[in-house]
């Protein structure tokens, strides 16, 4: 094992701090890259928060981190298809038995055995649960490494590690294209994805926010229509008329609303993970045969997919670039719904 520099929370009421954390010594399996760019996802938040206590407790100390860029230092022998030097990209996934009929389908992020980049149980022992990317280093499974399009900003890539899969991956789920009108419901990190994606995609995009200020960059983002939530005359307009919703807020909100604009046989998708429940008026499905789902980020060939997509279409997030000292002030403007659209760590501040 080995130390390197790292962000970490001591507890659901301490801010991050500077700190060292082990990692293991790569294995013949095993990618290790230093880091570049992370950027910040509100599950972050929500993690070193211990918002999702009654589902995923954290563990402390938390290093979060999940949408990591960096370059390749060194491979194990067994490694295929990463050399030393590569840039390459990890998501929220850093292991999964592989045989399980979940892994076999494609579906590693349900994999019973499966692990995630942060607060996941961590199988080599080298500490109680995963350290994720707000530090200098990280060892990988190659089956868990990504391969980066050379084409894209590598800051503003690095959010497609977890926001682009998290949206693409429903989107192409809810057959999403040419001909389909599909709402996105706020417009944060995840949103600003989907506005992007759906957009590529071929749909009409209608975006919903409650930030009055985010109008003219949704359109710019790339939305045909944008919807002041609050307003209920602009929501009156869309009643039952959407094929596809995708709702990515991180807080309390009315999904009856959304429901409400849905075509018949239409799809309203949860991604936002609200800390307490959202009641569901079940007569708003009834009538129209519609439906509520959820959708967890994706699959590692998926994940892929997807950022060869963004390769093709030259798609990145809208980053603010941060030094992990300014990571506590980043958390509370993402509270307050006031980020352009990611902000994406500079690993190099953390020897600063
Ligand atoms: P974010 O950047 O903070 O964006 C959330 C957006 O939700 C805000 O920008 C805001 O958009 C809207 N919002 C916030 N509070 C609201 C409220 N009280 N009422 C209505 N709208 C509100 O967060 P993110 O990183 O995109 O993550 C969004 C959610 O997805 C989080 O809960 C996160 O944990 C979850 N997540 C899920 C997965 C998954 O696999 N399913 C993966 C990653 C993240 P407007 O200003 O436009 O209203
Ligand atoms: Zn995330």
């Amino acid at each position: 094992m080995y130390e390197t520099r790292a962000y970490s929370a001591a507890g659901a009421a301490s801010p991050l701090a500077a700190t060292t954390i082990p990692r293991r010594e790569p294995t013949e399996r095993d990618v290790q890259i230093e880091i570049l760019f992370c950027g910040v996802c509100h599950s972050d938040l929500h993690t070193v928060r211990d918002e999702w206590h009654d589902v995923m407790p954290t563990v402390y100390p938390c290093v979060p981190g999940h949408e990591i860029v960096g370059r390749v230092t060194a491979v194990g022998s067994a490694v295929a298809g990463h050399r030393v030097g590569d840039v390459v990209g990890v998501g929220c996934l850093v292991g999964s038995d592989g045989t399980c009929p979940q892994c076999r389908a494609g579906f590693e992020q349900f994999c019973p055995n499966g692990v995630f980049t942060y607060n996941g149980a961590d199988r080599h022992g080298t500490a109680p649960v995963t350290y994720g990317g707000y530090s200098g280093g990280i060892v990988v499974d190659q089956d868990f490494v990504l391969r980066m399009p050379g084409n894209l900003d590598l800051a503003a890539a690095a959010p497609l590690l977890c926001a682009g899969i998290t949206t693409y991956s429903p989107l192409r789920r809810g057959g999403v294209g040419p001909g389909k009108k599909v709402g996105v419901v706020g417009l944060g990190g995840l949103g600003h994805m989907a506005v992007k994606l759906a957009r590529a995609m071929g749909a009409h995009v209608v975006v919903f926010t409650t930030s009055p200020g985010k109008a003219e960059d949704a359109l710019r983002l790339g939305a045909h229509e944008v919807v002041l939530s609050r307003d209920a005359g602009q929501m009156g307009r869309h009643a039952g008329s959407f094929d596809f919703i995708l709702d990515a807020v991180s807080a309390e909100h009315d999904v009856n609303a959304y429901i409400h604009l849905l075509a018949p046989g239409g799809n309203l998708t949860l991604v936002g993970a609200p800390e307490k429940p959202l009641p569901v008026a079940a007569f708003g499905l009834l009538f129209g045969n519609k439906s509520l789902s959820g959708s967890l980020i994706g699959g590692i060939a998926q994940t892929q997919e997807m950022l060869d997509f963004c390769g093709e279409h030259g798609i990145t997030a809208d980053v603010e670039v941060i030094p992990i000292q300014k990571i506590n002030e980043a958390y509370e403007r993402m509270l307050r719904s006031d980020v352009k659209y990611r902000f994406t760590i500079d690993m190099a501040s953390l020897k600063g």
